[in-house]
């Protein structure tokens, strides 16, 4: 290993260089209190910037160990780090120096989300940072000068401030860390307790805007439970809290418009995900694996078995393996529902926003002028309950328009003036004196659902563009093939799309063998990910990406099967 004085004296020799030159830095340097690696250069200024990391020994850090003594704390610690990092840079680093991204470090982007991370990583032994550096450049010529500012002034403050233990604020480490580990426990409790989703007293769930998720500043009214459905949960570190527990089954959320419905379902969609203090949603949590589904016109859809909504198309296409290049509002929210319960989930969440009409529900009065013979589609109303009697699938649906959901729901939310009321008694009584006339149009037949095997050679990347990149939150360049991902919801960090497409290809180098379903798949992904770390899906050893944020298995299952080039085979279970 070299040491700082040899880093300095090659920047020294190469200043005044071609940009190439810089090449001779990579390498490991040791700084006395941590050691800086230099795992690749950059090309040219204006290329990705060089990959770095820095690993301070626990020694020098000094994290106490309880902060990272299990998974959720860990990743709590790793969190605030990262975020310390952060703002670190924007305090510490000019900026600006010379070319193209000269003088700039950065570390991943992060929002109101606690995600697993490839940033920051923590062991017993020591604290390791990775970041990107543009090393700086007047043209194309080496700036040395510049770089060693960067190097000895800037790297190892910002190592100072962001790592080592005893110069950040310890109370906020610890209440990150210990909001972490509730968010757990919490998720596992209401699990425990037949529960489906929770939300706290006091959450404040509007977003400061549409393209903002920080918490709204002004005027936001807290949440508060009916008391109905108010349920306690004693936690480790917030103690007893006291919020709306909703239960399996299906779960209407009523209300005029503009009345807080759909904010009230958004909230509990990014419940799978947990949140930063201040958030807003901290103690919103939801069963992991829900799946907020909606209709998703345009969206190619690959031999999925959608005939427990849809049947006899007027083209005579089987729905048993249905395929079309460009679907339906509601064969796609049909082919998203399936789809869901084919990778697993134990919570559907629909919002009449988003949704198709005519798949949602269908009216006696229709029902008696379109003939169920002439009607391809067996509306949701008439599925919910299968769904949850036959594979315990709960649901939670937004209806304002349509008083029919009252025969089939288990309890009744309204949202009025963006507090929830416990309507399900009064509901029931319209149901029982208002009767619809409509008529079930199917009388519980099994949904089964059929495990798809990808063809391995399907999504091969060949000839010249074998690329994968991610374009920000919804797009993936995959090879030739475009990958959208606009409709995905519960998608939320950029660094997990990023992260989906090195795992499309990591699964089809190590499990796509033409005999393994995309669930088994996509399970195994998931198991070397949790032994081995996010680095796994990697492109190349040595890499050290510090940029991917780790997605659910529904947004990775999401992903191959919105790839246009997907081909499978199916295997009835
Ligand atoms: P709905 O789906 O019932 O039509 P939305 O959930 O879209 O209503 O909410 C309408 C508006 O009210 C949105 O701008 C939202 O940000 C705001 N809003 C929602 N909940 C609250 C709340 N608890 N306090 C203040 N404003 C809220
Ligand atoms: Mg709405």
């Amino acid at each position: 290993m070299q040491n700082r004085t040899q880093l300095e004296n090659v920047l020294r020799r190469i200043d005044g260089r071609g940009y190439k030159a810089y090449k001779d830095i990579q390498g490991s340097y040791d700084f006395g209190n941590f050691i800086l690696h230099i795992d690749h250069v950059q090309g040219d200024p204006f290329a990705s910037p060089s990959r770095i990391r820095v690993v301070v020994p626990q020694k020098v850090a000094g994290f106490p160990q309880e902060l990272y003594s299990s998974k959720p704390r860990k990743k709590g610690l790793e969190d605030f780090l990262t975020r310390q990092i952060s703002k670190n840079i924007a305090r510490i680093v000019k900026g600006n120096r010379g070319t193209g991204k000269s003088g700039q470090i950065s570390v991943i982007s992060v929002g109101q989300e606690i995600l697993n991370r490839t940033s920051v990583l923590v062991t017993n032994s020591s604290v390791e940072a990775r970041m990107t550096m543009g090393l700086p450049a007047r043209g194309r010529t080496v700036l040395a000068g510049q770089a060693m500012e960067m190097f000895f002034g800037e790297l190892p403050r910002l190592v100072e401030q962001s790592l080592i233990y005893r110069n950040l604020d310890n109370a906020a480490l610890l209440k990150h860390v210990n909001l972490a580990e509730d968010q757990w426990v919490l998720r596992n409790k209401i699990k425990e307790m037949g529960l489906v989703a929770f939300i706290a007293n006091g959450s404040i769930l509007p977003r400061r805007s549409g393209v903002d998720d920080r918490p709204m500043e002004r005027g936001a009214v807290p949440f508060k439970s009916p008391p109905e459905l108010e349920v306690m949960v004693e936690l480790p570190h917030a103690g007893k809290v006291w919020g709306m527990g909703i239960p399996k089954g299906i779960t209407l959320i009523v209300g005029g418009g503009y009345h807080g419905k759909s904010t009230l379902l958004h909230a509990i969609e990014r419940g799978v995900y947990d949140h930063i203090p201040g958030d807003g949603r901290e103690l919103v949590v939801t069963v992991e694996d829900a799946v907020k589904i909606r209709a998703e016109d345009g969206r190619r859809v690959e031999k999925v078995d959608i005939s427990p909504f849809i049947n006899n198309l007027p083209n005579g296409e089987s729905t048993k393996a249905f395929s079309t290049e460009n679907a339906s509002g509601s064969t796609s929210q049909a082919a998203n529902i399936m789809e869901a319960l084919e990778i697993g989930t134990s919570l559907l969440l629909i919002d009449e926003d988003t949704s198709a009409t005519n798949f949602m529900i269908r009216d006696a009065r229709m029902q008696k002028l379109v003939h169920k013979d002439s009607e391809p589609i067996t509306p949701f109303i008439d599925r919910v309950e299968d769904l949850y009697e036959q594979l315990g699938v709960s649901t939670i649906i937004v209806v304002g328009g349509s008083g029919d959901y009252f025969d089939v729901a288990h309890r009744v939310i309204m949202m009025e003036q963006y507090v929830p009321k416990d309507v399900t008694a009064k509901a029931k009584a319209i149901a029982q004196e208002y009767k619809t006339d409509r008529k079930k149009e199917v009388g519980g037949q099994p949904i089964r659902v059929t495990h798809r095997i990808p063809i391995p050679h399907s999504l091969s990347l060949t000839g010249r563009k074998k690329k994968i990149k991610s374009r920000g939150l919804d797009n993936i360049q995959y090879g030739h093939t475009n990958l959208i991902l606009d409709d995905v919801e519960q998608l939320v960090d950029v660094n997990q799309t990023r992260a989906i497409g090195d795992i499309i290809r990591y699964a089809m180098e190590n499990y796509m063998d033409g005999k393994t379903t995309l669930k088994e798949i996509i399970q195994k992904v998931q198991r070397d990910i949790e032994e081995k770390g996010l680095d796994v899906i990697a492109p190349f050893e040595g890499l050290h990406p510090g940029d991917y944020a780790q997605p659910r298995p529904q947004e990775i299952g999401a992903a191959i099967n919105r790839l246009r080039i997907l081909r499978v085979t199916t295997n009835h279970i």
